[in-house]
């Protein structure tokens, strides 16, 4: 018997959950892309936010689905509109680490308003996406604390 309680093992449980054991592939699209385009993707890859990258795919943005809507307000012609006008871009972009805990991204997800999050590493040339942690990914990490899964 550890002497612990049953609330501090559940915390050791939570604690050892990282970032690393439950994101998704990252869909990126370059920055010279089309609203069009994204849209296309977006369908695609069946995924609700894209990560925009530079020529040397280097983190520079983020393209919501909201983001696409907006912009599809009014008549204009899709494909003439650029999305690095209506991205979010950095250094106002939410990201993470592989080795972070899913907890503090949960809490990031919830103070800042979004659906998800670029994985990202740090290399000579800036911010490379390496993977993509969302609402879902947390709420499949919740499911599977509560089926103790997770030991
Ligand atoms: P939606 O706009 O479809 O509801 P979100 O809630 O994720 O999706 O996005 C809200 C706003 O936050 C959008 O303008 C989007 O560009 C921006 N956004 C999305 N993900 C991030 C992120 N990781 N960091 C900063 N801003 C983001």
């Amino acid at each position: 018997y550890t002497g612990k309680t049953q609330s501090q093992l559940l915390t050791d449980k939570v604690k050892k959950m990282t970032v690393k054991s439950y994101q998704s592939i990252p869909v990126v699209v370059e920055e010279s892309a089309s609203a069009y385009d994204a849209i296309c993707t977006m369908f695609l890859e069946d995924v609700g936010t894209l990560f925009v990258v530079n020529k040397d795919g280097v983190l520079i943005g983020a393209l919501s689905r909201k983001d696409l809507l907006r912009a599809s307000l009014g008549n204009q012609d899709l494909s003439a509109i650029p999305i690095s006008v209506i991205m979010s871009r950095m250094p106002n972009i939410t990201y993470c680490h592989s080795h972070d805990l899913i907890i503090d991204v949960a809490k990031l997800l919830i103070e800042r308003q979004i659906d998800g999050m670029p994985v990202v590493k740090e290399t000579d040339k800036g911010l490379e996406v390496t993977g993509r942690l969302t609402k879902t990914n947390v709420t499949r990490a919740f499911v599977e604390l509560a089926e103790g899964q997770f030991d």
